[in-house]
């Protein structure tokens, strides 16, 4: 493609965004697709001769978006929400034109500088520890398994088939991964029961890691969450930092939903306590407008990490090598895209104000939402709200107590709500029950689209549209 029509398709495809984002609540948010039709819509083999731009837009459009669901439409509330907005599509246009490798300070100074820049913003931002270093991971799962790699370096190999891991049985499904992934072994690992809102019992896990240090275990990692994935559940982190502390465990905060929520006064209170972890997780891609992949790994000694991560070899050595930081050495990938410059380019065009304003915004529907829960006889709200998710459930008389029709009925109405493609919901388990979520925090989500969900839910009339 020469550079005449480069800036032809350009300009067209920055018009087709405009529109694919202004026309999107016309779509369904979900498609109804089954699996494998996509790709039997596709040729088995590439072009062997270019095609012209247009051709393929037209297969995108014809083939591809059928086949989407819209992250972006304002009735997504299921799972967390990741948006995109119009700063994060340009900044990544930047970083793909640009495509520096951000593996070295050298391979593009200014890129190691600002993500160094943007992190410590970050940082201040969410209230944490001034000795919390950042960097930019792709993913909470990857910080994660980052610190219980880091954690189990940090204990030294004479320990290793001593080490044990803590967290709780609310924590994402990333923290077992991390654990299984980094060599610790099932029988060391300890999921603490929670207490009545699906926090982990701090006393429970004290009692657990006494137990495993008079079997002379080595407790190696305790993992705190802030915001679980299943009901916003906030473990009290500073009672789990205290047991961390006092047995010499590695600390790890998982924040990767809640953190972002933290640049609120009325929420940071939730994140008190993280001044006693040595790492935390939180990812601007899931409420921050970036889209995937934008995770930041919060860490207090990035020694213990870069001892872990840094390998030098010969090719890649340089002469600022001393002087500067290279963030090869902070994770696992030596490759790193150009993600901060996404960030930057959405807190620089949004403004911290914006940014903040949005995100009360949706809190407060949410508590709009609990409203209207509350006052619909057969509704129940299911897990306190302390953030932009509301787990629900109807339970109609002649089922109660009876958790397994419950689940099903429940999945039946969820289906139901999903199938008229206008709202997306998605479900949890919390414990034995079946929880209908509905997570708020979709840039484009506003209070009709939390009503429209509601009444659809609820079964009262919906107008056509
Ligand atoms: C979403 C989520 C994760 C996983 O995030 P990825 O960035 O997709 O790996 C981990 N922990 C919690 C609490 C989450 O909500």
């Amino acid at each position: 493609m020469d550079s005449d029509e480069f800036r032809k398709q350009g300009h067209a495809l920055v018009d087709w965004i405009a529109e694919y984002w202004r026309d999107l609540e016309t779509r369904p948010v979900t498609p109804t697709v089954r699996p494998g039709d996509i790709a039997g819509a596709l040729p088995s083999a590439p072009p062997r001769l270019g095609e012209p731009f247009e051709h393929i837009m037209e297969d995108f459009e014809r083939i591809i978006m059928p086949g989407m669901s819209h992250w972006n439409h304002p009735g997504w509330l299921g799972y967390f929400p990741s948006s995109s907005s119009a700063p994060a599509v340009l900044g990544d246009m930047l970083t793909t034109s640009l495509a520096a490798v951000c593996m070295s300070w050298n391979t593009s100074p200014a890129a190691t500088e600002l993500e160094q820049v943007v992190v410590r913003w970050m940082r201040d931002l969410l209230g944490l520890p001034t000795d919390f270093t950042g960097v930019i991971q792709d993913t909470a799962s990857s910080s994660t398994l980052v610190a219980f790699l880091t954690a189990r370096n940090r204990a030294g190999s004479r320990q290793a088939d001593r080490l044990t891991a803590y967290w709780s049985e609310e924590a994402h499904a990333s923290v077992g991964k991390a654990a299984r992934l980094a060599g610790f072994a099932d029988h060391r690992c300890r999921v603490i029961p929670t207490d009545d809102n699906y926090a982990m019992d701090p006393e429970l896990l004290a009692a657990v890691v006494e137990a495993d240090r008079e079997q002379d275990l080595v407790p190696g990692i305790i993992v705190g969450t802030m915001g679980t994935t299943a009901s916003t559940a906030c473990d009290p982190l500073r009672a789990v930092g205290e047991v961390a502390r006092k047995f010499g465990a590695w600390y790890h905060v998982d924040a990767a939903y809640g953190g972002m929520l933290a640049m609120l006064p009325e929420i940071r209170p939730l994140l008190d306590g993280v001044e006693l972890a040595d790492s935390m997780v939180t990812n601007p891609h899931k409420l921050l407008l970036t889209a995937n992949n934008c995770s930041i790994y919060f860490v207090r000694d990035v020694d213990a990490l870069t001892r872990t991560f840094s390998t030098s070899p010969d090719y890649l050595r340089a002469a600022h090598d001393g002087e500067a930081v290279n963030f090869r050495d902070w994770g696992i990938p030596l490759g790193r895209r150009f993600n901060a410059l996404r960030l930057w380019v959405v807190l620089r065009s949004n403004g911290v104000e914006q940014l903040r304003e949005m995100l009360r915004a949706h809190l407060k529907l949410a508590q709009e939402l609990v409203g209207w829960v509350k006052a619909v006889p057969g509704w129940e709200l299911m897990a306190p709200v302390p953030m932009g998710l509301v787990c629900l459930r109807h339970v109609p008389p002649e089922l109660a107590g009876d958790e397994v029709a419950l689940a099903r009925h429940n999945a039946a109405i969820l289906e139901r709500v999903n199938a008229t493609g206008k709202v997306f919901l998605s479900h949890a388990m919390l414990g034995e029950r079946y929880v209908i979520r509905v997570a708020i925090g979709s840039m484009r989500t506003e209070r009709a689209h939390v009503d429209l969900a509601w009444r659809l839910l609820s079964e009262r009339r919906v107008n056509p549209r």
